[in-house]
């Protein structure tokens, strides 16, 4: 892919996140998690968080995320002060600038996360709340996407990516499908939060939590 994207130096852009963003641009199927991405789609996604970055300050991003996160902590406090559940109880989260700080670490590895969100899930975990990551991401890439979770704190009790069939359906199916897997398998998902409008709607969550995505700035 001779173009002017792939001229950029990408050597340090095979992370989770590049993956995902390949993913989000269709090219999942070519991303490997141990070789260097050498894709266009990759470069150009490395090239776009450059040129937006004034769009969208981390300040504000981490600040924005705190407002949102705050009424999901309260919330799980309250249902686990309640202990009423219809299930195991469960927090769903998306991954890509909902746990980790992707957009702003485009080549980190592991990526940080957002501190406000692995908050939510260490309380989770800390009172036997079980913690399922839902995401775009190809499952071609869940060991760099469990290494990454869990080396930054997350505890990951389970991960729910996209296989090579499910990346032909919608974002929304896929994750709506993967939540009533979570339900089926007895667990009540006491909360769902995500970035994207992809990440919330299709039910099976008590209550949803939206994050900032800056209409569409950040997958
Ligand atoms: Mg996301």
């Amino acid at each position: 892919m001779a173009t002017n994207a792939a001229r950029r130096p990408i050597a340090a852009v095979a992370t989770a996140a590049a993956c995902a963003a390949a993913l989000s641009l269709g090219l999942a199927g070519q991303a490997a998690a141990s070789a260097p991405v050498r894709s266009a789609a990759v470069a150009s996604a490395s090239a776009g968080a450059a040129t937006s970055a004034g769009t969208v300050s981390y300040a504000t991003w981490l600040a924005d995320v705190s407002t949102a996160t705050a009424p999901a902590q309260a919330y799980l406090q309250q249902r686990v002060a309640a202990a009423s559940f219809s299930g195991k109880p469960a927090i769903v989260l998306d991954i890509d600038n909902t746990s980790l700080a992707s957009y702003f670490n485009p080549s980190s590895y592991p990526v940080p996360a957002t501190p406000p969100v692995l908050a939510l899930a260490q309380y989770a975990t800390a009172h036997g709340v079980k913690v399922f990551f839902v995401t775009g991401r190809p499952d071609l890439i869940d060991l760099v996407s469990k290494y990454n979770l869990t080396s930054v704190g997350y505890t990951v009790d389970g991960l729910y990516s996209r296989n090579p069939l499910q990346l032909l359906e919608s974002l929304q199916s896929f994750k709506t499908a993967a939540r009533k897997q979570i339900e089926a398998d007895g667990y009540d998902v006491v909360a769902n939060v995500g970035n994207s409008a992809s990440d919330l709607a299709g039910g099976y969550a008590d209550a949803t939590f939206k994050l900032p995505d800056y209409d569409g700035l950040l997958d």
